[in-house]
């Protein structure tokens, strides 16, 4: 990522406010490069790779020069695959969405070509298609070229390996000689230059390719995880080697906000850095991080720059860099001074193009690694129990239970049956439950001045942990026995402008805090961040929300179902 700020590219109100909406802090190296030369009109050759952001480099600007009032084509954008027509025209509506008007069309073989005809009749703004696509449509005049301002070859060399030569010649050939062409590609060779020649305009190359860079004491790995399971997998990867200090890399800032809750949430000692974070605060985090004061730092890659600790154990990219540059510099936050470190990295799907990249960019190998069972984490924990209790036992015996214990040996039990369960209940009041977790958002702030940890390393937020508990106790009178979503002991507070509403389900009916969250926010279409502390409980269950959605919700809710039951929803009366 680059430290320009997508402002000062040229681009318009209505872009800026949709690329905030995609949660992009700043433009990558591709997007500062390419954009102002090719909203003044220039011809470029953009040499960059799937990944760096190529996308939205040439959709911004094409957005940017549209004629709504124009009815009919204007930008061109050619593509070598079916797959990638459909993913970029949906990059085109994701970045256009509050263009108002604006119709864009993919167009491609393997399909009957009568609903394209059909769209095309309606009119569209932008068209993206496969080069045999395109010509068939320009044969039937469907696609007319004389009204394209901007053609826009994506994977230049991609189509060119593919044959379609002939096709882009003579679909580039149809349109007018002053049109605007873009050529992106990911290579330059021969072939890519003579097309070049022929069409282009005195292009402007714009190119992001690097000098090769290795960090040689870094252990590179990665792991193959959905979306929704990297909380998951992160947690168990932390829990397996407990790295002194860890930085987690996300790609925007949204994605740090959704990790850095999700982990504080389950009782991890976290904090964020993004680019909304000011930079008082900021500095104050960085101090924080540096003095042990927490372990775990969420951050975009430009929040992240400058960052120079140097006990960092492991890096994370909970979200695979657009950049291979980008990976240099955060895998660069561990293993300095020649210490070891470790580089995790979490790809799935198309993200696997994007780390063959980076291989190739620092010429090393990232080996794939398997996820850790719960089981194996399971025991990587009874040996963190089992030395913590050496420990102490090597230290010094406690007198002050001996009663206890000569009361329960009075009763029969052997002394190893007693000491296996004082294990086991330890391990309990340690141990996370794997999917018994808050997923809500706020009240991080309340953990963080606390200065909760989890308790298995640091022992210093065992007063929280009691308060959880008496808290819970308090709620004994409801006959049930509760069992508070969050086990790093935060949120034992409302927040100010909260109120806690009373669902009369809880985990015997399978409800979790994810139902709860999902069903508040689709049936209740209440917005971002209303919904704050959940505490689920055998029978019912507690969310705290922000009072102006209450009675909204209470109504929205009556009718509705979770886990297929039906179920009472109201103000909680306790609270
Ligand atoms: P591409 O190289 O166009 O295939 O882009 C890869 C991914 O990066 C897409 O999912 C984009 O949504 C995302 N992306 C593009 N620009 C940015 C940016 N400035 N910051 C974060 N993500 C981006």
């Amino acid at each position: 990522m680059t430290d320009v700020p997508f402002s000062s590219l040229g681009l318009c109100d209505e872009l800026l406010e949709a690329i905030n909406d995609q949660g992009f802090e700043s433009p990558s190296p591709i997007q500062a490069l390419a954009i102002p030369p090719i909203l003044e009109g220039k011809d470029i050759v953009g040499l960059s790779e799937t990944g760096s952001g190529k996308t939205a480099a040439f959709t911004l600007p094409a957005l940017q020069m549209i004629d709504l009032d124009a009815d009919e084509a204007q930008v061109l954008i050619l593509s070598p695959t079916r797959e990638l027509c459909v993913q970029v025209c949906e990059e085109v509506h994701r970045l256009g969405k509050h263009v108002k008007g604006l119709r864009a069309v993919p167009v491609y073989g393997g399909t009957p070509i009568d609903r394209q005809i059909t769209q095309l009749k309606r009119g569209a703004h932008i068209i993206v298609g496969t080069p045999g696509r395109l010509l068939d449509h320009l044969r039937r005049k469907t696609l007319k070229p004389a009204t394209i301002k901007l053609a826009i070859l994506d994977e230049a060399d991609r189509m060119l390996d593919m044959g379609f030569r002939e096709d882009m010649e003579d679909l580039l050939g149809a349109m007018k000689s002053d049109h605007q062409t873009l050529f992106f590609s990911a290579t330059m060779n021969k072939q890519v230059q003579k097309l070049i020649q022929k069409f282009g305009n005195d292009p402007e190359e714009v190119s992001i390719k690097g000098q090769t860079k290795t960090v040689s004491t870094v252990t590179q790995s990665y792991y193959e995880v959905r979306n929704r399971s990297k909380v998951e997998v992160l947690t168990r990867l932390l829990d397996m080697d407990s790295p002194r200090l860890a930085v987690v890399f996300c790609n925007t800032k949204r994605s740090v906000d959704e990790c850095t809750d999700a982990l504080t949430a389950r009782g991890y000692a976290a904090d964020k850095l993004h680019g909304d974070i000011g930079q008082q605060a900021r500095e104050r985090t960085t101090k924080r991080f540096r003095e042990g004061k927490f372990d775990l730092l969420i951050a975009t890659d430009v929040a992240a720059r400058g960052l120079d600790i140097d006990d960092v154990e492991a890096v994370f990219n909970y979200d695979i860099p657009q950049d291979p540059e980008d990976y240099v510099h955060r895998i660069g936050r561990t293993g300095r001074a020649g210490r070891e470190g470790r580089a995790v990295s979490f790809v799935f799907g198309r993200d696997i193009y994007r780390l063959q990249s980076i291989e190739r960019y620092t010429k090393q190998k990232i080996t794939r690694a398997k996820i850790p069972t719960q089981e194996e984490v399971e025991g990587k924990r009874a040996d963190q129990l089992f030395e913590l209790v050496q420990a102490r036992l090597e230290k010094e015996v406690s007198r002050s239970y001996r009663h206890y214990i000569d009361r329960l040996l009075d009763q029969g039990h052997t002394a190893t049956d007693i000491a296996s369960s004082l294990f086991e209940l330890l391990r309990e009041s340690l141990g996370r439950e794997g999917e018994e977790i808050i997923e809500d958002r706020p009240d991080y702030n309340a953990n963080k001045d606390r200065g909760a940890r989890r308790s298995r390393e640091k022992g210093d937020d065992r007063d929280d942990r009691r308060s959880a508990r008496g808290d819970r106790g308090d709620r004994g009178d409801r006959g049930d026995r509760g069992d508070r979503g969050d086990r790093g002991g935060r949120g034992d507070k409302k927040e100010a402008g909260m109120t806690t509403l009373f669902v009369s389900l809880g985990k015997a009916a399978g409800v979790r805090p994810s139902d709860l969250l999902g069903m508040f926010y689709r049936e209740g279409k209440i917005p971002d961040n209303s919904v704050g502390r959940i505490q689920l409980f055998d029978r019912h269950s507690l969310v705290d929300v922000n009072e102006k959605v209450a009675s909204q919700l209470c109504d929205a809710l009556s009718d509705s179902k979770l886990r297929n039951q039906r179920f009472r929803i109201g103000a909680d009366r306790m609270g």
